[in-house]
C-alpha cells in the first residue's frame, strides 16, 4: 500500500546557539519559510536546540504561530526524582515540544548510552506524548565487518522492544562515519538501509504504522545533496547537524526541490 509521508527536515543544533541566538535563528527561519511558500516543498521543519533554548523557542513559535516544530536532543528515562542534571519528558511536553532525539551516536559513544537506555527513553517519550526521533547507525568498522544494514537493524530492534509504534515514531539512519565528516552516504546506500529498517518496522509495529513512519537520513547533509536523498522512495527527510546552524544553508535545505 503506497502511503504519502510528509518529508521531515530536522535541525540538530547539538551544543550550539544560546537562547538569544536561538530566537534570532528561528525568526530568520520563519521569514525564509514565509518567503518560500510558493515553491516550498511542503516539508515539516523542526529544530532541536539545547534544553536552555526551548522556552525561548516555544514563546516565539506560539506567539507568532510559526510553522516550525521543535524538540529536545535527549531526555531522561525517568519522570521525576533524584536524577541530578536530567530532564524529564514531562518538562518537555509542558514546553510543547513535539519531538525528542533519542540514541544519537554522540550520546551512545560519549555518554555510554546502551540500546536498553534508548529503549527506556523511547518509552519515557511516549509516556509524555513526545514523538521520539530514534537514531541508529553503524561505524566504519561495523560497515566493514557486518555490511550496511546489520547494525542499524539490530539497534532498532533493541530500541523498539515493547514499544507501541502507534504512539508515534521517527527513525533516523545516521552512519557514524558520515556524521560531521563531510562524507555523506550515497543516496543509494541510505535507501538500502531505509528499506531494511522499514521491513523491520513492518515486523515490529505492523504494516500500517511502518508505512506511515518517516525514516530520515543523517550525516553530512547539506543544501547541495538534500534533493538527492529525498528522491529515494524510502528516505523521508533528513536529520541535519552542522548545516542546520547556518541560516542560509538550512533555509536552502528546507526549500529543497526534488
Ligand atoms: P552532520 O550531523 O549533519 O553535521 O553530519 C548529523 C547529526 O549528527 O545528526
Amino acid at each position: 500500500m503506497a502511503v504519502k509521508r510528509t518529508p521531515f527536515i530536522a535541525g540538530n543544533w547539538k551544543m550550539n546557539l544560546d537562547h538569544l541566538q536561538s530566537i534570532a535563528f528561528v525568526q530568520k527561519l520563519a521569514w525564509s519559510l514565509a518567503d518560500a511558500r510558493h515553491d516550498f516543498a511542503d516539508a515539516e521543519v523542526a529544530v532541536f536546540p539545547p534544553f536552555t533554548d526551548l522556552r525561548s523557542v516555544q514563546t516565539l513559535v506560539s506567539a507568532d504561530s510559526l510553522p516550525i516544530g521543535y524538540g529536545a536532543q535527549d531526555l531522561s528515562a525517568h519522570d521525576s526524582g533524584a536524577y541530578t542534571g536530567e530532564i524529564s519528558g514531562a518538562f518537555l511536553s509542558q514546553l510543547d515540544c513535539g519531538y525528542v532525539i533519542i540514541g544519537h551516536s554522540e550520546r551512545r559513544t560519549l555518554h555510554g548510552e546502551t540500546d536498553a537506555d534508548v529503549n527506556a527513553k523511547i518509552k519515557a517519550a511516549h509516556r509524555h506524548g513526545l514523538v521520539p526521533v530514534v537514531c541508529v547507525g553503524e561505524t566504519a568498522e561495523d560497515l566493514e565487518a557486518h555490511g550496511p544494514s546489520a547494525v542499524p537493524v539490530a539497534q532498532l530492534r533493541a530500541a523498539l522492544d515493547g514499544v507501541d509504534g502507534s504512539k508515534g515514531l521517527v527513525v533516523a539512519y545516521e552512519p557514524v562515519w558520515a556524521i560531521g565528516s563531510g562524507q555523506a552516504a550515497t543516496p543509494a546506500q541510505a535507501e538500502q538501509v531505509a528499506v531494511a529498517l522499514r521491513a523491520l518496522l513492518v515486523e515490529l509495529v505492523g504494516d500500517e504504522v511502518a508505512q506511515g513512519t518517516r525514516v530520515l537520513y543523517g550525516g553530512s547533509v547539506k543544501a547541495a545533496n538534500i534533493a538527492s536523498f529525498l528522491r529515494e522512495p524510502n528516505v523521508d527527510g533528513a536529520l541535519v547537524g552542522g548545516a542546520s546552524l547556518d541560516i542560509d544553508e538550512f533555509s536552502s535545505i528546507v526549500r529543497f526541490k526534488k
